[in-house]
């Protein structure tokens, strides 16, 4: 986001020299400069065995559903993001987030830092803000997401780290 006014005490910013960014907006009062940073957020893909956690969230998208996912709040490690974010939005304990890479989204100045992560305990009690939630079977979850690319390239990624082959998973299931 470019500043173009204080959003302490509201007064016009102006530019200061910084080394690596050139001109930057600054507040002469607060003595801050502002800098055009995206706003991270976390897209989790929530791992069980066979299966992958997906949320319906209709706001999203119609006909898609999705991974988990959230802003990382001031004064928590982007790990911590990870777990209070699923516990949140799904009631269950995860544990160990394994970083898969990062996406910018420029509609919404999002820089999207996406993960997997693994089961431990607790049954799905979804909060207000999603539709629906369910457990999808590894050999689904792509066909599932239809409109979603991040999160299926996310899915592609957790594939190729856990050695799922969808392959020779379903001609085993034959
Ligand atoms: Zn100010």
């Amino acid at each position: 986001m470019k500043y173009e006014y204080c959003p302490i005490c509201g007064k016009k910013l102006e530019k200061k020299y910084s080394y690596d960014e050139g001109d930057v907006p600054y507040c002469q009062k607060d003595k801050i400069m502002f800098f055009d940073v995206p706003k991270p957020c976390v897209l989790v893909a929530v791992i069980k065995g066979q299966e992958i956690l997906l949320l319906k969230q209709e706001y999203t998208f119609k006909d898609s559903k999705i991974l988990v996912s959230g802003y990382v709040a001031n004064g928590e490690t982007v790990e911590e993001t990870v777990v209070r974010e699923v516990k949140e939005e799904v009631g269950i304990i995860v544990e160990k987030p394994e970083y898969l890479g990062s996406y910018y989204f420029k509609p919404k100045e999002l820089i999207m830092l996406t993960f997997m992560v693994r089961y431990v305990s607790g049954e799905i009690t979804k909060s207000q803000e999603v539709d629906e939630a369910y457990w999808v079977n590894m050999r689904d979850v792509l066909q599932e997401m239809n409109e979603d690319k991040v999160g299926k390239d996310v899915v592609k990624k957790v594939f190729k780290r856990i050695g799922y082959n969808e392959e020779k998973y379903l001609h085993k299931e034959k």
